[in-house]
């Protein structure tokens, strides 16, 4: 480990237990409970910080454990006995901010006064509004639907301590500068704000030189033991026999979980019922879908009702599945 000032670089792994972090045994059981003995590195290097207060910004590859390394800090420091919305997460699409609330969920297994909402859009507002009705310490959200119910007045953020920004690469190039600035100047300028990202780029540099105030950069280099194991390769076919290619991969009978990329919404659904119709275990999503389909869709993949997920981008940041193959390289050549 090397402390520079205000930086924190880490390549190697130390391994670290949750029990050395000065938090609640409400959380220990609760990380006990869903399996975690050592902390990731970004969870070693963020929890700290995050728990002094500090404005953080960190760069980390994807699957290294972000969303407990806000979380933790996040719960640590809900005060359940006022009730208004304290903490804020943004995320850039749905099933991410359906995810985060999940997993936030499961940390607060054994905090039964937090209340967690989460908005987004798509989805009939008038759920979403019960939520805030119910009067949530927490609340996770993409832009468009918290800016909507912040303009109906319906969730005050002017008394927030913590402001997270998971995948804020993302977030900026899906063109939403304009809201998360909208929504990061409603909070309190004295509230924390905490930048997660995979990468880094202007708008994100931007935010954060604008926001933040001498904020911590972490930043986790991906190293074998933090990388998911990929193993990335390309087929070069062309529009005619792309399809074959494809079903002479999903015969080789070598994976449990297969993620398709689409480049768009009607691809995605030729091409999804296309597999229906040979017969194999397929299902797709994309943003013409429900929202609520989505959602049931998502969470029958991760619990491995259905094999092969074909879909469009909605699913591809920061979605956690085990064991998912993905073929996003089967590219057409066209000739
Ligand atoms: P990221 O946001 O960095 O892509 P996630 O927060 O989605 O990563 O976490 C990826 C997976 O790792 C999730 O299934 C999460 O429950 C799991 N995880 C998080 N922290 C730990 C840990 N300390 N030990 C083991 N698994 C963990
Ligand atoms: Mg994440």
């Amino acid at each position: 480990m090397n402390h520079q000032k205000g930086r924190v670089i880490v390549s190697e792994t130390e391994s670290i237990r949750f029990d050395s972090l000065d938090i609640s045994s409400e959380l220990l059981r609760a990380v006990e409970r869903m399996g975690f003995k050592a902390m990731t590195a970004v969870q070693q290097k963020t929890i700290p910080v995050m728990m002094e207060g500090s404005d953080v910004i960190a760069i980390a590859p994807t699957g290294t454990g972000k969303t407990c390394a806000f979380g933790i800090p996040m719960l640590e420091y809900l005060q359940l006995h006022e009730d208004q919305i304290q903490e804020l997460v943004l995320a850039p699409t749905r099933e991410l901010a359906v995810q985060i609330t999940q997993e936030l969920t499961s940390l607060a297994r054994y905090i039964p006064g937090a209340r967690i909402a989460t908005l987004y859009g798509g989805q009939p507002i008038a759920k979403q509004i019960q939520q805030l009705k119910r009067k949530p310490q927490i609340v996770v959200a993409t832009p468009g639907r918290m800016l909507d119910m912040m303009h109906r007045g319906l969730a005050r953020i002017d008394r927030i301590h913590t402001m997270v920004i998971d995948e804020a690469d993302e977030m900026l190039k899906m063109g939403f500068v304009k809201d998360v600035t909208s929504i990061i100047e409603a909070t309190p300028s004295e509230r924390q704000l905490v930048m997660f990202s995979a990468t880094t780029n202007q708008d994100v540099m931007t935010i954060s030189w604008k926001y933040q105030y001498q904020p911590v950069e972490i930043s986790i280099e991906a190293v074998a033991e933090n990388k998911p194991q990929i193993t990335q390769y390309v087929i070069e076919a062309d529009r005619k026999n792309k399809e074959e290619r494809l079903l002479y991969l999903l015969d080789a009978d070598e994976y449990h979980r297969i993620m398709i990329f689409a480049n768009t919404k009607s691809m995605t659904d030729r091409l999804c019922s296309h597999l229906q119709k040979q017969g194999y275990d397929a299902q797709c999503i994309h943003g013409d879908i429900p929202q609520g389909k989505r959602n049931r869709v998502m969470d029958d993949y991760k619990r491995g009702k259905f094999a092969i997920l074909v879909c469009t981008d909605v699913a591809a940041r920061g979605i956690d599945v085990d064991d998912a193959v993905s073929y996003t390289h089967l590219r057409a050549h066209e000739t």
